[in-house]
């Protein structure tokens, strides 16, 4: 019996009609589709009008789950793999699940259907170069915090990382701190209601959010170092 296949489709990070004709056919087709947070995707299906069996796949999912989803691959399914947002496998679990595939059926067929990305979104209106840069996910919270920083700071590309609406005032005041007056651009809730782009030095930036709202999701992007 032949392998099935792996579809990674990505998903709207805010906008519904960022949803790609070829990824709505995908999920419309498929036998089963991995998700993050069942609720999440269940909202994004309704608004496609398509009904299909979900599978939970989030980050503390066991071998257990692993094993069910090999299975069903071996047997000659195909599968979507979403996540809550975006590209799956960018700062989120996706990328773990694809790993397994890879290593335990190599004859699966995985195949992205690109779409929305927040890190690629961002970098498209920095206004930076971007024939050169380099995607450092979240800054821990933690142990290698103070490193992570330090490391961005001496990158000689432009810089794209994520952070969340709990520590953007903390992760601000730390980058202010390593890099000074470099420019920047953050851009919260994009595609969204309050979608905002702020441009400036970090200060600059820091006072302007804190004028409008620290809340939504972000993402920061730091000029280079030369
Ligand atoms: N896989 C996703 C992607 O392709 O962008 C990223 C998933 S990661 C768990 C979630 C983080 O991405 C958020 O905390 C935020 O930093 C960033 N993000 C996602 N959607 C966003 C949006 N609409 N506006 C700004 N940042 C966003």
């Amino acid at each position: 019996m032949s392998h099935g296949s792996l579809y990674v489709v990505a998903t709207p990070i805010g906008n519904l009609s960022d949803v790609t004709a070829r990824s709505k056919e995908i999920l419309s087709t498929v036998d089963a589709i991995l998700c993050e947070d069942t609720r999440v995707t269940s909202k994004l299906l309704a608004s496609l009008a398509i009904k299909k069996t979900l599978i939970a796949y989030h980050q503390h999912s066991d071998d257990v789950r692993v094993d069910e989803i090999l299975a069903r691959l071996a047997k000659g399914q195909s599968l979507a793999l979403v996540t809550d947002a975006g590209t799956p496998g960018i700062s989120d679990p996706g990328g773990k699940l694809v790993h397994s595939i890879v290593i335990g059926l190599p004859d699966v067929a995985i195949i992205p259907i690109p779409g929305p990305c927040a890190a690629i979104a961002a970098l498209s209106v920095s206004g930076f170069p971007t024939d050169r840069f380099v995607f450092l996910g979240f800054p821990p919270h933690k142990k290698g915090r103070m490193t992570y920083f330090k490391e961005l700071a001496e990158r000689e590309e432009t810089v794209v990382f994520y952070e969340s609406t709990h520590r953007i005032e903390k992760t601000l005041a730390e980058l202010e701190a390593r890099i000074g007056d470099r420019q920047v651009v953050v851009c919260r809730e994009l595609t969204k209601l309050h979608e905002t782009t702020y441009r400036g030095t970090v200060a600059e930036v820091t006072a302007a959010l804190k004028a409008t709202s620290i809340r939504g999701e972000f993402v920061i992007v730091c000029k280079n170092s030369t």
